[in-house]
């Protein structure tokens, strides 16, 4: 087991970080995300805000588990707002934007900054330092290879002029992760080669630096000595849910979504947009269809096997009815979110705070608490490198 995080001298180490709230719990391998305790296993995911809100795609790839596992695991939510700049380096207040929104959605769908901690990337200046210090430990090559990387830049059109950054924020998610020292990350498929690359980075570390042997696994790596658990991807009940062109993933950068915060008539126009290119009514429809894709996952159960039936049978189907029947389900499901972003939006009223300052109080308030955690796991990776020369105070 690695060194407790509730050493002495190291919490709060920059005069700012120390939340009252403690982040004890190492996250060590016995720990299985027991319900109560101060020694809950960790869990850490986020997003980028590259858009105003969040879309479908993120509540069943991610949002439901991150919502259900909040009183098993101390859970870090982190809004990756930096690694937003790898497409918006020129809109900056697009991304401020962005970020304040996504916070809602988090909110409104069930995330809890009470019992969890919102983390803002570009508060938090222990996850820029352990970026540097990964970037030594991976392959430059391995890292240009990187499937989901490889992905993201055809499909975003960066073609040949993507910054420097671009690469570079994959070895930063590293970190993102890394930080907080989690055993779990909630995620997309998308991000499973991300993960595995996470996984290598926190194995490699404890070999090189924590001694942990090259035949220790996964699972026994924070029992033997390492600093970081090698964290597990936990991909949502639908991993990769399709975009409404039917083709690419559901994307915020894509224009193929369906927000959480749409209403009625948007969600209804966007689902009867979708394509399902039958030659007539009674025409089957490919089984991976988008149409039916979604069917499952918004209406599910019995209904969704007899639609799918009613599909292959050969007899009248009409679309317009099954679209507008997936719509209804959707926007019931949409339906309290957005109510709850809805009350985040009001304006202050007298004695009433506004939605605005309450979340920005939510975000500042992460900030510290987050800070507590990643400069803990900062300190023992940099004591574990032979970095450190006394705990550093950065006061002003
Ligand atoms: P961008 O287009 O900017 O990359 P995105 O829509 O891919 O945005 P991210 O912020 O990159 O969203 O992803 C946040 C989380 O949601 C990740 O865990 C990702 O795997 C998951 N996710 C995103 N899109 C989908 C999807 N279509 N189906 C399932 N999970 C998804
Ligand atoms: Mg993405």
């Amino acid at each position: 087991m690695h060194s407790s995080t509730s050493e002495p001298g190291v919490a709060g180490q920059r005069g700012e970080g120390g939340g009252p709230e403690g982040t004890g719990g190492a996250g060590g391998a016995g720990e299985t995300g027991g319900a109560q305790g101060a020694q809950r296993a960790r869990l850490l995911t986020g997003d980028t805000p590259t858009h105003t809100g969040l879309h479908l795609g993120h509540y069943v790839g991610s949002l439901e588990n991150r919502v259900r596992l909040q009183d098993q695991y101390e859970c870090y939510f982190l809004i990756a707002n930096v690694h937003a700049l790898t497409t918006l380096a020129e809109r900056p207040e697009q991304v401020r934007d962005n970020t304040l929104g996504i916070v809602k959605d988090w909110i409104a769908v069930g995330m809890d900054p009470e019992r969890s901690v919102f983390v803002l990337q570009s508060e938090v200046p222990a996850i820029a330092e352990l970026t540097f210090l990964l970037a030594m430990l991976l392959p430059f090559n391995k890292v240009m290879r990187n499937p989901t990387l490889k992905t993201e830049l055809e499909t975003k059109g960066l073609g040949e002029s993507y910054s420097f950054g671009f690469p570079m924020y994959t070895v930063g998610q590293c970190a993102d992760i890394l930080s907080f020292r989690p055993e779990l990350v909630p995620v997309g498929q998308d991000q499973e080669a991300h993960i595995e690359m996470c996984r290598d980075a926190a194995m490699k570390f404890n070999q090189l630096y924590c001694a942990v042997g090259n035949r220790v696994p996964p699972e026994g790596h924070a029992a033997a000595g390492g600093v970081f658990p090698v964290p597990r991807a936990q991909v949502g009940r639908v991993g990769r849910l399709k975009g409404l062109d039917g083709q690419q993933k559901m994307s915020k950068s894509l224009g193929n979504a369906v927000y959480l915060y749409d209403e009625p008539r948007a969600v209804a126009k966007k689902i009867s947009g979708i394509v399902t290119g039958r030659a007539s009514m009674t025409s089957p429809i490919a089984q991976d269809h988008v149409l039916l894709q979604y069917i499952d996952a918004f209406i599910g159960g019995e209904r969704a096997a007899e639609i799918r039936a009613q599909y292959a049978s050969g007899r009248e189907v009409k679309d317009g009815l099954i679209k507008a029947e997936l719509a209804e389900a959707i926007s019931r499901l949409l339906g309290p979110m957005r109510a709850r972003r809805e009350e985040l939006e009001a304006p202050p009223q007298p004695g009433r705070q506004g939605g605005q300052e309450r979340v920005l109080g939510v975000i500042r308030a992460g900030i510290a608490r987050a800070n507590a955690a990643a400069e803990q796991t900062l300190l023992l990776a940099k004591r574990a490198m032979r970095l450190d020369f006394g705990a550093r105070r950065l006061g002003f």
